[in-house]
């Protein structure tokens, strides 16, 4: 499967490039906006980082939103804020605390950053408040400043993340690739004409672009006949093809390892992975890179196997059941049991290692 619309355009001798260029120099963005925002004023989602809108608030659910979806962010948002209330919290916990809060969601990168960000903004005394101030603080780019500048304090700075990026540009049609400098400066400046109009707040505007991206102009079928912007749209009046040029996507690097989880009645031992590293701050058991399919040759037993799928990387892992001197790595820490191992920051394969323990030891397998 594709993924892709089945589409025939109606009459394809009606329109030339040149009047497709004149199209786009025409666009009404003070209407288009109109018809924007009406439309957001009855759908908008009630989602806690809009209740109350708080230079804090916005700022952590904008970075939890980056490559992750809205109904996976609104759990771990509200957990995230009941242990994190204020910057001065998030700044003088351990980063263990807040990876341990954050595992799950991914991009681990994100977490790391929001950690030395908020010891920034401590230092400083006080939030940053324009979009270039805001961009300098470790995991926010340019459409990240422009959302929270203008949603937290009213700045009229535009916004391009992945939602609106495809809102513009089925908007104005500009299929070439957005990799390109002068294609992305024109999507650039269709966000710019949405909120650089005086009147009509620039955050409500930025929201609303993205929630129509998320909810309505969708990857796969656009839901034109529900869209304010229909009447704007020169894919939808021109009746053109609103499927994107596919992205070509590198398949992720299989990886085998072994995970040594120890012999029955030791402690468990695990390793924090080391700065630098995939991974990094998070706990693992120990075991080494296989060449190939897991064909494991070693002493001791085998309790099955676990794969994890992260974002670049698949890695299949076989479980051995052997002792494991934790002198002999670094970064290890012992624990007494499977209940203490879970307070720490975990791998996805570790989770599911852990997982395998907990029933063997129902099943005699292991006793902790
Ligand atoms: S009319 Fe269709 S293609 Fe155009 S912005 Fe709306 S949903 Fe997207």
């Amino acid at each position: 499967m594709t993924g892709r619309i089945p589409f025939r355009q109606k009459d394809p001798q009606t329109f030339s490039p040149e009047q497709l260029v004149a199209a786009r120099k025409s666009f009404d963005f003070t209407q288009a906006r109109e018809s924007l925002l009406i439309w957001y004023g009855h759908v908008a989602r009630k989602l806690p980082w809009r209740d109350p809108i708080t230079p804090y608030r916005v700022w952590v659910s904008e970075i939890m939103l980056q490559q992750t979806t809205v109904s996976v962010v609104t759990g771990y948002f509200e957990r995230f804020m009941a242990r994190f209330p204020t910057v001065e919290s998030l700044a003088s916990a351990p980063e263990s605390d807040l990876l341990k809060l954050w595992e799950g969601l991914g991009y681990y990168q994100r977490a790391r950053n929001l950690h030395r960000a908020a010891g920034k903004i401590v230092a400083a005394g006080d939030f940053p408040r324009t979009r270039d101030e805001w961009h300098l603080l470790p995991g926010v780019g340019p459409s990240t400043a422009g959302a929270i500048a203008s949603i937290a304090f009213g700045e009229r700075e535009p916004i391009l993340d992945a939602n609106v990026r495809r809102v513009n540009r089925r908007l104005l049609h500009v299929m070439e690739p957005p990799e390109k400098r002068d294609i992305l400066d024109q999507l650039w400046a269709i966000s710019r004409g949405f909120v650089a109009l005086p009147g009509r707040s620039p955050g409500e505007t930025n929201q609303a672009l993205m929630e129509l991206g998320a909810t309505v102009c969708r990857i796969r079928v656009p839901l034109c006949h529900e869209c304010p912007l229909s009447g704007y749209c020169l894919t939808s009046t021109l009746s053109l093809d609103p499927n994107l040029p596919a992205i070509k996507k590198s398949p992720r690097k299989k990886v085998f390892r072994t995970a040594l989880v120890g012999a029955p009645g030791d402690d468990l031992v695990l390793v924090v992975r080391s700065e630098g590293r995939f991974l990094e701050g998070l706990w693992d058991f120990p075991g080494e890179v296989l060449d190939g399919e897991p064909a494991f040759r070693g002493e001791g037993r085998i309790l099955g196997r676990v794969s994890h799928v992260y974002t670049h990387i698949e890695e299949e892992v076989l479980v051995v059941e052997v002792p494991v001197p934790g002198k002999d790595y670094p970064n290890a820490r012992s624990f007494f049991g499977i209940d203490e191992a879970r307070s720490v920051p975990l791998t996805g394969a570790a989770k599911k290692i852990l997982k395998i323990l907990e029933n063997g030891k129902k099943g005699d397998i292991r006793h902790v």
